[in-house]
């Protein structure tokens, strides 16, 4: 039996003798939600889940715990939400995980409006708010580790290789921590190159040419055995090499093929490897156990623990997401207790702090050496020293890597807003004819750094391609490499191929190719635009009203007896009753109110009054609504873009007749190209001979000329958002379509192995961090040169058609108004009934039947009469001429009505004379 079924077995036995008095235990369920497809080892993270639960069950079993667990896709907030909400309908106390950074964000926002517990198990530096707590080693803690190992081991000189940004995010915090005169740190991003089958090859190759020996390496578990078994074969698993690894599940990968060859690798660990939890999860068996189950496991058990703390206070109960006011009440208690606690765990003591971060934890520092993992040391946030390690350490070579008081020879291109001329009527020499961006991030560097320079132009803006005939590179990579400028800075992208030849700083802006077009112009009103102020479904539920509201007039007119009216008003004593409900007038008075126009035909009864109420209050508001959106409809643009997005641009550029540009010898030309070479059939590949069909045609030089084209139309130009942004807040009739393609960053680049790349890099971290390159931003994008014009426009094209949502309620009360009437209609039949019961001293069930049975004879409108015998009295012949010439018998009829009555009765009266001479004839005779 699986843990899962033990558990709920557990859970169950218990209940049972729950049930039979031997003792009153509550239930508590504990929900974990994660991710798949996700190469987590899932099912030891839900060994460990259950385990905890079981072990808790049985320590304590007045307390009894049950575990819930929900499977979502990565990053999919939908799912994120149905699993939370589901969970909470199931009365759990508490939720762990997801492990995805979107959905744990997702499931804690809906956690922190219910008051539920929610523990995160993942690596998460984002600030904690409301009734989180996370578990996993707080990362600026982590981060500490890391640089007190390569100080210890007195490291000068390493490269940090990468994974994504989340890793980035980790060691832009490692390189702050440095001194940039003391430390030469290279910075590299694991790109993996799926297509090629090169994997990692082709960055590590790049790195061991560097002649670099010292690495870091942050990486996901997935692909660390990989990463590391690509380096060993591009030799870089030497005696020569040292590695920092930072992943804390480095332990349970197979280190036996790297154990002889010397290289030293570094390693932590903050799981012990022979802590056993499960059968399935047992050490001697050969599992190691990883950082996230060892984590779940404690999570688990302090929540446990905490609930206990807490008391009988918690009482869980179902809990609805869409109702505001339903929370768990002793939430935030649950919480505030976690964060007070301190649980012996199997990651070491867990303790929080104010915020909810894990803090004060110990990690074991080991390094792989011939007999295996050998531990050579421990780190401590407590103690002092933190680190404690036993190796020998050497100390790197020292670097002067210095720039104070160096001058250096900066490249720059008038690039609209990263270099531009300065307007002045004055003649201006040197720097000071030079504006833009990247004139003020420069001037920003120097101050910090104390490094002097001179603005180069390269009037042709090529910032830099290679060149297959020359063999060399062209532009300001060319300009580098020869020596020309010792720095670059414009809207020159970090490109793999450019960083094989030259340095790059860490990117001081992010951005992504996207594409520049036309703004849609307005559609010509289509021949149906009035239907446009309600979504369809609305005029499909007005249509079903307008029947079902005729119909239900047509039926309770019938039913009520109010609306049977007398047709001879002269007439005390009818013989028969007529209607005028049938179910034609019935449609037309409710169209003659939805037209707002009225009908002529006038209610009587209380029943037939309240539909007719409600109908009329619906009509009101369905009407004031269609005018009201009419109105936002009629002067609002409803724009008709050729495409939404690229895959539509590729599909539909040749039939639409769209043009595709990119700029010539750039990283975005280059973008496609690389993408079309690794697979022409996938969407990026597809795009490239369609840039190549119009690339000799349209020449694109520059941005410049790229976005001309753009504002003739028909064009669509690739362009970098950032770039994008700038010239769609100052060209109106521009806008940016889709979003992002890809993701990289401009840096300032300069020949290879520079020395003073590390002391750039880390200026432009601080600045990114004290918001100074936000404000240059703000200051080149928004402000200066006629920004911010179009940033109010294009804002008026959100009239969107009333949907059911918004008119739901008027449906609502429409629907049970029509219901109340209904049964009002049967009470009124039923006093009718009884009374005429009465009168014929016949019974009621009798009198009942035959009226049900009238009411579905749906073609009579007449009914007969019958009168008691004592006071029968009809109608003579007299009577009924009389008022066949219309005299006006009752003053408050109206002429209309006495006609209508008039002209009924003459039609009907020569039909009816006969039969009701017959019935009154039969009356009495059966009197004598
Ligand atoms: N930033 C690009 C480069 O460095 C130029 C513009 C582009 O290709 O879109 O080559």
């Amino acid at each position: 039996m699986t843990f899962a079924g033990k558990s709920v077995l557990f859970v169950r036995v218990l209940m049972f003798s729950s049930c039979f008095g031997y003792h009153d235990a509550e239930v508590y369920r504990i929900g974990a939600i994660l991710d798949k497809p996700d190469p987590r080892d899932h099912p030891a993270i839900k060994q460990a889940f259950y385990k905890a639960v079981s072990e808790i069950n049985e320590e304590d079993p007045d307390y009894i715990f049950e575990a819930l667990t929900r499977e979502i896709t990565v990053n999919n907030p939908f799912e994120s939400v149905s699993a939370t909400c589901q969970l909470l309908q199931e009365e759990v106390v508490g939720i762990l995980g997801p492990f995805s950074e979107d959905n744990s964000n997702v499931v804690q926002s809906i956690c922190d409006l219910k008051e539920i517990p929610h523990i995160e198990v993942r690596w998460d530096d984002y600030p904690l708010n409301g009734t989180v707590v996370n578990v996993h080693p707080y990362p600026d803690t982590l981060t500490r580790t890391y640089y007190d190992l390569i100080v210890a081991w007195g490291w000068e000189d390493f490269v940090i290789l990468y994974e994504n940004n989340e890793s980035l995010q980790r060691v832009g915090e490692l390189i702050k921590l440095f001194e940039p005169s003391k430390q030469r740190i290279v910075v590299r991003q694991l790109n993996s190159q799926e297509e090629s089958e090169e994997g990692f090859r082709t960055v590590l190759k790049e790195v061991r040419k560097s002649g670099a020996t010292h690495f870091v390496l942050d990486c996901s578990y997935e692909i660390l055995e990989e990463v590391l078994r690509q380096a060993q074969q591009v030799g870089l698993m030497t005696d020569k090499h040292n590695f920092i690894i930072t992943n804390l599940d480095l332990h349970t990968i197979n280190l036996t093929p790297f154990k002889y060859s010397e290289t030293n690798i570094t390693g932590m660990r903050c799981v012990n490897p022979d802590k056993f939890i499960s059968d399935e999860l047992d050490p001697l068996a050969g599992y190691q156990l990883k950082l996230e189950e060892a984590l779940i496991y404690d999570a688990v058990k302090m929540f446990a623990a905490a609930i206990k703390s807490v008391g009988r206070m918690v009482r869980p109960l179902p809990i609805d997401c869409y109702n505001f006011e339903d929370k768990l009440m002793s939430g935030t208690t649950i919480i505030n207790f976690m964060r007070n606690m301190e649980y012996p765990g199997l990651t070491g003591p867990v303790k929080f702090d104010v915020r909810g971060f894990r803090t004060d934890f110990g990690l074991d520092i080991f390094e792989l050496m011939e007999g295996g993992q050998t531990i050579v040391g421990n780190w401590n946030s407590t103690k002092r020293p933190r680190l404690n390690v036993s190796r020998i350490i050497s100390k790197g070579n020292d670097l002067n890597d210095d720039i104070r008081n160096r001058t250096f020879k900066v490249m720059i291109t008038l690039t609209e807003p990263y270099g531009m001329r300065v307007e002045s009527l004055d003649p201006l020499y040197g720097n000071d004819q030079y504006e833009g961006f990247a004139v003020d991030l420069i001037k920003l560097l120097s101050d910090m750094r104390g490094f002097n320079y001179t603005f180069i132009l390269r009037e042709d803006k090529a910032n830099g391609k290679f060149d297959n005939a020359t063999g060399k590179w062209t532009g300001i990579i060319g300009d580098l490499i020869e020596e020309t400028a010792d720095l670059a800075i414009c809207d020159l992208t970090i490109t793999m191929e450019r960083e094989a030849v030259v340095d790059f700083t860490v990117p001081f802006m992010m951005l992504g190719i996207s594409i520049l077009y036309q703004k849609p112009k307005k559609a010509p009103p289509s021949f149906f635009s009035f239907a446009d102020p309600f979504a369809f479904e609305v005029w499909e539920l007005l249509m079903v009203a307008w029947i079902g509201v005729s119909l239900i007039l047509f039926v309770v007119g019938r039913i009520s007896p109010g609306e049977w009216e007398n047709p001879y008003p002269c007439i005390e004593e009818p013989e028969f009753l007529v209607n005028q409900l049938d179910f034609r007038n019935c449609l037309w008075f409710v169209t003659g109110s939805i037209m707002q126009q009225g009908s002529e035909i006038e209610l009587k009864s209380f029943s037939t009054r309240m539909i007719a109420g409600m109908w009329w209050f619906f009509t009101l508001l369905m009407v004031s609504s269609y005018t009201a959106n009419l109105a936002a409809f009629l002067t609002t643009e409803k724009p008709d873009p050729h495409f939404t997005n690229f895959k539509e641009l590729v599909e539909n550029a040749e039939r639409k007749n769209i043009k595709l540009g990119a700029k010539r010898g750039g990283a975005t030309e280059s973008f496609f190209e690389d993408k079309w070479k690794a697979d022409p059939t996938s969407d990026f590949g597809k795009a490239w001979p369609l840039i190549q069909k119009t690339r000799d045609v349209i020449k694109i030089p520059d941005n410049v000329d790229g976005v001309y084209h753009a504002r003739q139309g028909y064009y669509a130009f690739f362009m970098e958002d950032k770039s994008i942004e700038y010239e769609t807040q100052r060209k109106c009739d521009l806008n940016q379509v889709g979003g992002k393609l890809d993701e990289k960053g401009y840096g300032i680049a300069m020949r290879k192995n520079s020395t003073y790349r590390n002391s750039l890099s880390t200026a432009i971290l601080k600045l990114q961090n004290s918001g100074k390159i936000d404000e240059i931003k703000r200051k080149w994008w928004e402000e200066r040169k006629g920004g911010g014009q179009c940033s109010s426009d294009g804002d008026n094209s959100d009239a969107t058609p009333l949907n059911l949502k918004g008119v739901e309620g008027v449906f609502w009360v429409t629907i049970l108004g029509t219901i109340l009437a209904f049964f009002l209609a049967l009470l009124e039949a039923i006093i009718q009934v009884a009374r005429k019961a009465m009168r014929t001293e016949t019974s009621f069930i009798e009198a009942l039947k035959e009226e049900v049975k009238f009411y579905f004879k749906f073609g009579k409108m007449e009914k007969q009469v019958l009168y008691p015998e004592s006071s029968s009295k009809s109608p003579s012949a007299e009577e009924e001429n009389q008022c066949q010439y219309g005299f006006v018998v009752n003053p408050q009829m109206s002429l209309e009505t006495l006609e209508s009555n008039n002209s009924l009765k003459s039609k009907r009266s020569r039909s009816k004379r006969s039969r009701s001479r017959r019935s009154r004839s039969r009356r009495s005779r059966s009197k004598k």
